[in-house]
């Protein structure tokens, strides 16, 4: 079963303009997704729609194979759908720490137990940071590692990715693939957004093609190349 699915999604604003037509979308579990789409594809509106910030139009979005209607972000994050942006919206005069457990549940909201969790979060993505770091003093490729960290102390299921290498430097974006990698090894599946398509060639599992709102080419990333 697919962990997401979308099924002939649309999406209309008021204003008249069609962002989505009819688009599909399927994400298996523990997956690396690619959807690629130059500017004014869809992408955003197609994410949107996926963490709950958009209604869809027409179409049905299924979860775990449950036709599911998010009625918000919450109700989204709360399934076990994270969103990290581009930009990533930390709280910038608090510690990494103090950032990977805002807005999680669970035992480790208790201040005495968190360095101990946040230890085994490290772990598991093979990578490190200074719990006391504070945010406004880490690079751009850091702060993408605390909003992954932060999304998997929420139990994160698919973390969807918004063109999140954009501005890194190639050193950072390969620290950023790495623990993609080793992620979705341990059944974290991930969409990663990008409007370049040999960005996504070589970390994804599978690849959807947007232009204008309609999914145009979906398939395997393995070979790609040689079939064209
Ligand atoms: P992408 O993320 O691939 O650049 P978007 O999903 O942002 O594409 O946009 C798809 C189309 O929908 C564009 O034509 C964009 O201008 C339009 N659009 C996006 N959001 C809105 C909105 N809130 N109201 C009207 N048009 C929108
Ligand atoms: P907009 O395009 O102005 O964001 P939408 O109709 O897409 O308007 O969404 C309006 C609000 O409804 C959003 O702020 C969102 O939180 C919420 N919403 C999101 N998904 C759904 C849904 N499936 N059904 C009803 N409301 C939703």
């Amino acid at each position: 079963t697919p962990l997401l699915s979308l099924e002939g999604v649309g999406k209309s604003f008021p204003n008249g303009t069609v962002a989505l037509r009819g688009a599909r979308l399927t994400v298996m579990p523990g997956s690396v997704h690619g959807l690629v789409g130059a500017n004014g594809a869809g992408k955003s509106t197609m994410i949107k729609v996926i963490a709950g910030a958009h209604a869809p139009t027409t179409g049905t979005v299924r979860w775990k194979g449950e036709r599911v209607v998010w009625r918000d972000p919450g109700a989204a994050r709360s399934a076990g759908v994270a969103t990290i942006m581009q930009h990533v919206p930390l709280a910038p005069t608090l510690t990494v720490l103090e950032n990977v457990f805002l807005g999680s549940r669970g035992p480790w909201r208790l201040p005495r137990r968190r360095r101990g969790e946040f230890a085994d979060l490290l772990d598991r993505v093979g990578y490190r940071i200074d719990p006391d770091a504070e945010v406004a003093d880490l690079a751009i490729g850091e702060r993408q590692m605390v909003a992954i960290l932060q999304a998997l102390a929420t139990g994160a299921e698919l973390v969807v990715m918004d063109e999140p290498t954009a501005s890194l430097a190639e050193g950072e974006r390969q620290v950023v693939f790495d623990v993609v990698r080793r992620l979705s090894a341990q059944g974290t599946a991930f969409l990663y957004v990008s409007h370049f398509l040999d960005e996504v060639l070589s970390l994804t599992d599978r690849v959807t093609v947007l232009r204008d709102g309609t999914v145009v080419e979906e398939g395997e990333t393995a070979g790609y190349d040689e079939d064209r």
